[in-house]
């Protein structure tokens, strides 16, 4: 199917829809530094429009709260989901993760560990609830830094996950992008799009597929780029170039 063909239900029932989105590699291009990532010209007002127009728009990401807000300060009508589920922003109200509270501490010490005795070319960035050790800069001590991220969640009681060029340690709270999803899913009636890039949205392109099972309308949408896995590819309904292509799919749905 042609893309305004699959795009035509958020259209036809656009006030019962949810329209979801990852932020880096989808919204906003992947940069060496990710504090300098930024989402495409024109996408925030675009999607500040689109929010006005379908059920709900949100942002779904494994970056903190904090981070994402630079982008939709209040007021704003996007929900903003963080750290995988464990921080968020709707309707105004901000919320974290019930569960979640207890492990900043935890977090926060292991980050001072992390940056004195984590291996050479590790990069770490502590995000409140959650830490990224990221090996982006050196790919050669991948299996150092993944040692050590073992080593640390045995020590602490943290999860590990795995994200792009990079791991993760994580509160051990059974929450990812596909709970997420399916929760905001269940706010609403209508059809349900998700668009993301890497390994950390493969819950939710599940939960798709359970809504879709389910009799809902969804629709797949794969970013696509050197790092993208093929497992992920397969689930596309619909395989854009990058997050240019994105912003002029929020447009179009904005209209
Ligand atoms: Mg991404």
């Amino acid at each position: 199917m042609d893309r305004s063909s699959l795009l035509e239900p958020f259209h036809t029932h656009a006030a019962d829809a949810l329209v979801a989105f990852d932020f880096d590699g989808t919204l906003a291009p992947i940069v060496e530094d990710p504090d300098a990532a930024s989402p495409m010209a024109g996408a925030v007002s675009a999607l500040e429009r689109l929010a006005a127009r379908v059920g709900e728009v949100a942002v779904v990401s494994g970056r903190p709260l904090d981070f994402l807000e630079r982008w939709f300060p209040e007021p704003s009508a996007v929900t903003l989901v963080g750290l995988y589920g464990l921080e968020s922003r709707r309707q105004g109200d901000r919320a974290d993760h019930p569960s979640a509270g207890v492990w900043r501490e935890v977090v926060s010490d292991l980050a001072e560990r992390a940056r004195r005795h984590g291996p050479d070319g590790m990069d770490v960035e502590p995000k409140g609830l959650s830490i990224t050790l990221h090996y982006r800069r050196r790919p050669d001590v991948e299996p150092s830094v993944r040692d050590w991220a073992e080593r640390a969640a045995g020590a602490t009681g943290l999860s590990v996950r795995s994200a792009k060029m990079s791991v993760e340690l994580h509160p051990p709270i059974d929450e990812d992008k596909g709970t997420v999803l399916h929760r905001l899913a269940g706010f609403h009636t209508g059809p349900v799009l998700f668009a993301g890039d890497d390994v950390g949205d493969v819950p939710a392109f599940d939960a798709l597929g359970g809504l879709a099972a389910a009799g809902r309308p969804v629709l797949a949408i794969v970013v696509d780029g050197p790092e993208v896995p093929s497992t992920l590819r397969r689930r596309a309904d619909l395989l854009v170039d990058g997050p240019a292509e994105v912003a002029d799919i929020v447009l179009s749905l904005a209209g």
